[in-house]
């Protein structure tokens, strides 16, 4: 079972839960009991070693865009 990361509807409050796809969508928050929805950030590492300059903000260091 993989461990999703979720944040908090109401305060913003990020953590990770350990849950089944069937659970992900009824996550209450740890801090505050709120609706938690599922958050997506895989698309910030997929340039990782990449020579793509198209989404690089100039601060990875790695990438054509930075040279
Ligand atoms: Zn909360």
């Amino acid at each position: 079972m993989p461990t999703y990361d979720f944040i908090c509807e109401n305060c913003g409050h990020k953590f990770s839960e350990f849950v089944s796809l069937r659970e992900k969508d009824s996550v209450k928050c740890p801090v505050c009991n709120g609706k938690a929805k599922q958050r997506f950030t895989g698309f910030m590492y997929m340039g990782k070693g990449g020579t793509e300059s198209g989404g690089c903000s100039g601060s990875c260091g790695s990438c054509s865009g930075c040279g």
